[in-house]
């Protein structure tokens, strides 16, 4: 166990940049186990194999027009053709027999061309006159036939292993008869809150309290990012208790998350209980603001994040690392929040000298990236999709310099 910071690890002692404590908490992690799904509850899911066509799409040649299958030949050198109706290809019906020469099929959209045909004319542009139809000449093969295997050839990939599996991929996999699918299975996050001035929810406030905001934030977020929440109650300011809790569960979930209690405050117990169970603390100080206290700790195969107590530093620290781990534990390919460059709408007078600075905003595309800051504090995460990053070292920002956005909403991760 690398207990504390006294001076064993000089990682310990300094506050770790973004990147690296994004890199340690990631490569702490390994890819869920598979699990088969109907397709039905695939969607949103990620795939953990390789897909590929067992059949051609289509499956045959066919019509992309209401009209009438024809051979061009037939058309070939004259102005108009009249040809026999011999008979009609409704969609779902495969052809008794083939196109006789001087002949035409009536044919629907999506029905097989029959034998001999090489070219559909539209309904509309056909004149017809009892079993017989008028048909312009000139006709060139191939016109509205739809080859088969033209979409999707057999044996082609459709989907690779770490592709989420959206509204297209789900047309696909249907198209394909793939009735079952491999996914990753969907990791469990545990949430433990703690301090003995929370309340439930449904409490009302009494004295020196507050309501446990982060338990409700956290388990949305956790669900946002494509885990599933295992919320415990919440922990008093007691350092067995707190022990015990953190290490029960890592046996039911794949992830453990806790807020509060990792900075400084005589009270601030988390931080102590991860150290003193922990096989080994990673870091518990990152060079950002807010959210610089929150400590990344490994115990057996199980990682563990004590995020800040403060609800805006708290949600912050899940962006910049439980969403990363989350969305690796679940076999993305992509970890990190997608980032634009952004036009700032106003200024920020702060300089942001020593860590670097996020803040909630609002971001929106208008031919090109523009951003609107919302603030730090709860009432600023309101409607929010994006958050700003200021790079530490930063002086006062004006009003359209171009910042670092982090697109949280809106864009499907990948
Ligand atoms: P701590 O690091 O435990 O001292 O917490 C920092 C601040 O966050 C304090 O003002 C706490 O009251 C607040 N806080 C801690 N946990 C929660 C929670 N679960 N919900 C809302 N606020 C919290
Ligand atoms: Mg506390």
């Amino acid at each position: 166990m690398i207990l504390g910071f006294g001076g064993r690890d000089a990682a310990m002692r300094k506050m770790l940049p973004l990147g690296e404590a994004q890199e340690l908490v990631l490569s702490r992690v390994a890819l869920m186990g598979a699990e088969k799904l109907p397709l039905g509850q695939a969607f949103g899911r990620v795939s953990a194999t390789p897909v590929f066509a067992r059949d051609a799409l289509p499956p045959f040649d066919c019509s992309a027009m209401d009209g009438y299958a024809l051979r061009s030949d037939d058309s070939a050198g004259r102005a108009e053709v009249t040809l026999r109706v011999q008979g009609e290809l409704p969609a779902g019906q495969a052809p008794k027999e083939a196109l006789k020469p001087g002949c035409c099929m009536m044919v629907m959209t999506g029905a097989p061309v029959p034998e001999g045909a090489d070219v559909v004319v539209p309904r509309e542009k056909v004149r017809r006159e009892g079993s017989q139809v008028v048909i312009p000449g000139d006709l060139r093969a191939g016109t509205n036939v739809i080859k088969a295997g033209s979409d999707i050839q057999r044996g082609r990939q459709i989907l690779d292993r770490g592709d989420v599996i959206g509204v297209g991929e789900v047309a696909l996999l249907a198209a394909q008869g793939e009735a079952d699918v491999e996914v990753y299975q969907v990791p469990t996050v545990a949430v433990l809150t703690t301090g003995d001035e929370l309340l439930d929810v449904a409490e009302p406030l009494a004295p020196g309290k507050i309501r446990n905001s982060n338990g409700h934030m956290i388990a949305a977020a956790i669900e946002e990012a494509g885990g599933r929440p295992l919320p415990f109650p919440p922990l008093p300011d007691d350092l067995e208790k707190t022990k015990e809790a953190l290490v029960r569960a890592a046996e039911v979930a794949d992830l453990v998350l806790s807020t509060g209690g990792v900075s400084v405050g005589d009270y601030d117990l988390v931080r102590r209980a991860l150290f003193e169970i922990a096989d080994e603390v990673l870091f518990w100080r990152v060079r950002i603001k807010p959210g610089m206290p929150v400590v990344a700790a490994v115990r057996g195969k199980t990682l563990y994040l004590g995020l800040s107590g403060k609800p805006g530093g708290a949600l912050v620290n899940f962006y910049l690392l439980v969403a990363p781990v989350i969305a690796k534990l679940s076999g993305r390919k992509n970890h990190l929040v997608p980032t634009v460059k952004a036009a700032l709408e106003s200024d920020f007078p702060k300089p942001s000298p020593e860590r670097t600075r996020y803040l909630w905003a609002r971001a929106y595309y208008n031919g090109s990236w523009r951003v609107v800051l919302s603030g730090g504090e709860l009432a600023a995460m309101r409607g929010y999709n994006a958050l700003v990053e200021i790079p530490w070292g930063s002086g006062p920002l004006a009003a359209g310099e171009i910042v670092n956005t982090l697109l949280l909403k809106g864009v499907v991760q990948t």
